[in-house]
């Protein structure tokens, strides 16, 4: 077969290492190009593939087979967003097509839809011994031999069902190429051709050609290309259409079709914004730094090299800019909490925009962050693309095109906005960098910060990471000088900071219902009674997150995950917080039978905020935490906090993140300690974040703020420093305890997961892999710079059961980067059974 118009290596989103090559047949030339989606058959299956190779030859011995289809007109990625997720997969040891999917727009449908379907054993099963199986799991076989299932519309029963299917090897999830594809609306327009006094004059005094020969001349329609649609003319004149013909004919007008116009995205639309301020000192140093990066000039403030070329005398201003270097330039942005980070990002992307290039912003969730969308858009109007997941496919996907079409020049979205799509990128912001969010936990397990890191550095872009409590790893690289170092230390305006006080309460009781201590009610009523707001924190959603039978002692738990159920009020259920189980709190105890012995225990947002309501019943009580809700509902109570007509925010660390409400002077956090006792070498970070971080709610306007810690190891290093506003303090304490445990930044850590429905199996082969690990680790030329590998494990996941699978870990450590790598890609080649699951997530941030 003559491969008509050459190779082409596809990476396959499916599970599998590698890309694979196929020929390009005559007629698809020209479209399969790199970044095109394409549908080919591997196996016995057709599967989508992202095209990561154009002209490549084959190696010997391999007979391409052609590619199937091309499903974009347009690649779907650039060039540089297909290196960027080959550059992940090798990084996060993922596979290539699994990169691919991640970067490709959630709108735009072309991930094929997914289906359930039969393996080839599940067939011979269903046509023979499928007798063997539990009922559900018979009908369900015979089921999908007769036609394969979306995964989309299953429900979680049929799910679980499933579920045991594919954990026999019986059933399989597999791509399917979507039917309806999202794809913008299309439109026939028409548009004048030559001068509207010949079109006029030819159109004599036919009104209705007149009429759309006037409409086209309008000033309105020249604004927008002088091409109008066709329906709406019809619309407004019946006969127009009509009309169209006659002068297309005529060859006075030109008729063709387009995209609709996309309208943008309106997050945020709601908050109040304010013009630009004067910045503070730091502020503008900030910006002038990260410009001169950006621009590549070299700093102002550094003195001239002597052997730098002398510039011949030209009046300052006159001075033409030399073609500015790409060159990338990292920067913590280390600025504590109110002190106008944002405004700098403003500042430098303008400056960004106005040499042409264009710039995206990573926040932590979208959702929670209507404000900083709206500042955006106050400042730049339309050229703000909002990539949200609360939108609707069309939406995001509007939004998407919106981009890549080069209509918005900046895209402003969480974790997976940093594979926006973006030409001559000039400034990534990632703001809040410490926050977990941006670690991707499914899948590809990339963090977005890493990947902004990466994707400024291709694109010779400067990457500026923001936050008031930098992750430790960020801040030793801004102390070491690989990230330049910014920072703001003040607020504007001279506002300080907020005094924070720390409640013991071992000595301070709380009382039951709404777990105020004594001096945190008496803060509250004050705050009311000047007509302040206030944020209550803490970090459990529900009404009561214990419930027991004081009767026996019969605990409720998941049946699917080794957690307690959750007791919520709003739907009067058990359930839990992990997978979707629900259930009624029963009347009697399932275990002794005893009746009215159920107690619900354990404190959670809901209960707080009833208790807060009842205790102070003219304070307007709202509640932040996932229960309440999502998307838009979120940005609705958000709204309401901002425009003051909410006097008590209670919430989960939704309350922490960025808002920026002037009418909050009190925050009090109920208990500091949640978090604390995790185990986890982050915990002490991560609550010295979210201390620090909720404390800054408070006193960002005129009036003061006032912070109140209540805890029960007010000697906790994290809450100590927390309250002291001192990073440096808890910078140096947390970086100690870390160099003496090899633990990031000084060593580099990948977790094996390892997760099956078996509990022995999954055991078993966990204990395999980690004498596997042992032996690779152990071997003289692992490692090139003498550092060890380290096994950790193995051990059960703290979250020892999830979703009805057994879970183990190991842990491997090294601080030799390459070492590492090589251990644990040697797992990845090791057979194990197909019913137990093992993935690899390099840089870990979760231990559960
Ligand atoms: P951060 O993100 O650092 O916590 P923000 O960017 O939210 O802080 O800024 C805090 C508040 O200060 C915002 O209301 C912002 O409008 C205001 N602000 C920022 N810079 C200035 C300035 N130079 N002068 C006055 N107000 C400012
Ligand atoms: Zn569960």
């Amino acid at each position: 077969m003559d491969p008509a118009a050459g190779l082409v290596e596809v990476a396959v989103t499916l599970a599998v290492p590698g890309r694979y090559h196929y020929a390009v047949p005559r007629h698809l030339a020209g479209k399969v190009v790199v970044g095109a989606r394409v549908l080919v058959r591997f196996g016995a299956r057709k599967v989508t593939g992202v095209v990561v190779r154009a002209n490549t030859p084959a190696p010997e011995g391999v007979h391409p087979i052609e590619i199937s289809e091309v499903l974009d007109d347009e690649p779907a990625l650039s060039h540089e967003l297909v290196e960027l997720c080959l550059w992940m997969a090798d990084y996060y040891e993922a596979p290539p097509g699994e990169a691919m999917r991640a970067a490709l727009p959630a709108g735009s449908g072309v991930g094929a839809k997914s289906v359930y379907g039969l393996t080839a054993r599940g067939r011979e099963v269903a046509d023979g011994e499928g007798a063997a199986l539990p009922a559900k799991q018979r009908v369900m076989l015979v089921r999908l031999a007769d036609a394969d299932m979306p995964v989309a519309g299953a429900s979680d029963a049929v799910k679980r069902i499933i579920d045991a299917l594919v954990t026999h090897g019986l059933a399989e999830v597999r791509d399917q190429r979507a039917s309806s594809r999202v794809r913008l609306k299309r439109e026939r327009v028409v548009r004048l051709v030559g001068e509207l006094a010949a079109a006029r004059a030819a159109c004599g005094r036919a009104p209705k050609r007149l009429f759309v020969i006037e409409a086209l001349a309008a000033p309105g329609a020249i604004a927008h290309g002088g091409a109008l649609p066709v329906d709406i003319l019809e619309q407004q004149v019946p006969g127009a259409k009509g009309a169209v013909r006659e002068l297309l004919k005529a060859g006075l007008v030109e008729v063709f079709d387009r995209e609709r116009p996309i309208e943008a995205v309106t997050t945020g639309a709601d908050m109040p914004v304010s013009g630009p301020p004067q910045l503070t000192g730091e502020q503008a140093h900030a910006v002038a730094v990260i410009t001169d990066a950006l621009l590549g000039r070299t700093p102002a403030a550094a003195p001239a090299p002597a052997a730098a070329p002398i510039v011949a005398a030209a009046p300052p201003g006159e001075v033409a800019p030399a073609a500015p270097r790409r060159t990338f330039a990292p920067f913590l942005l280390h600025g504590v909490t109110g002190s106008g980070k944002t405004e700098v990002y403003l500042r430098v992307i303008a400056e960004a925009l106005a040499v042409g290039r264009t710039a995206l912003v990573l926040v932590p969730e979208i959702s929670l962050t209507p404000q900083l969308a709206a500042r955006f858009r106050g400042r730049f109007g339309d050229q703000v693309a909002i990539l949200h997941s609360g939108l609707t496919e069309q939406a995001r996907f509007g939004e998407w095109s919106r981009l890549r079409r080069g209509e918005a020049r900046i895209a402003v979205g969480a974790r997976s906005a940093v594979f926006a799509p973006l030409t001559d990128l000039g400034v990534i912001v990632v703001d809040e960098e410490h926050d977990g969010s941006y670690k991707q936990d499914e899948g590809v397990k990339y963090h977005g910060r890493d990947v902004a890191l990466v994707r400024a550095q291709r694109a010779g872009a400067v990457c500026v990471l923001g936050s008031g409590t930098p992750s430790l790893e960020s801040a030793t690289h801004a102390e070491k000088g690989t990230y330049g170092k910014l920072v703001l230390t003040e607020r504007p305006m001279a506002r300080p900071m907020p005094s924070v006080e720390i409640i013991d309460l071992r000595t301070n009781l709380p009382d039951p219902e709404g777990f105020l201590s004594a001096p945190l009610r008496a803060a509250l009523a004050e705050t009311l009674a000047a007509g302040d707001q206030t944020i209550l924190f803490l970090n459990r959603r529900g009404f009561a997150t214990f419930v027991l039978c004081r009767s026996c002692g019969h605990a409720f738990r998941c049946p699917n995950c080794s957690v307690s159920l959750t007791y919520h009020r709003h739907n009067d259920r058990l359930s839990c917080h992990y997978c979707v189980h629900q259930e009624r709190v029963p009347d009697a105890c399932p275990s002794c039978h005893a009746r009215d012995t159920i107690e619900r225990k354990g404190l959670g947002t809901e209960k707080v905020a009833a208790a807060v309501g009842a205790a102070f019943p003219q304070a307007r009580v709202a509640r932040l935490d996932r229960d309440v809700a999502s998307g838009s509902k979120i940005e609705a109570v958000l709204s309401k906090v901002a425009r003051r007509e909410v006097d008590v925010l209670v919430g989960t660390q939704m309350v922490t993140k960025g808002h920026d409400f002037p009418g909050v002077t009190l925050v009090g956090v109920l208990c500091a300690d949640t978090g604390l006792n995790i185990p986890d070498f982050r915990a002490s970070e991560r609550t010295f974040q979210l201390l620090a971080q909720v404390a800054g709610r408070a006193g960002r306007g005129d009036r003061p703020g006032k912070v109140l810690i209540q805890t029960y190891r007010p000697e906790a290093p994290a809450v100590v420093a927390a309250a002291a506003h001192d990073y440096a303090q808890f910078y140096a304490a947390e970086l100690a305890e870390r160099e003496e445990l090899g633990y990031p930044p000084f060593g580099r850590l990948i977790a094996v997961r390892i997760d099956g429905a078996d509990e022995h199996e999954v055991a078993g082969v966990a204990q395999r892999l980690a004498e596997i690990a042992e032996g690779v680790a152990r071997r003289p030329d692992v490692s090139t710079t003498g550092a060890e590998v380290e096994i950790r494990g193995p051990v059960p996941a703290p979250l020892a059961r999830l979703r009805g699978r057994s879970r183990w870990q190991i842990w491997l450590r090294s601080a030799d980067r390459h070492a590492l790598r090589r251990v644990a890609r040697s797992l990845t080649t090791v057979e194990v059974a197909s019913s137990v699951r093992v993935s690899l997530d390099v840089d870990p941030l979760s231990s559960l």
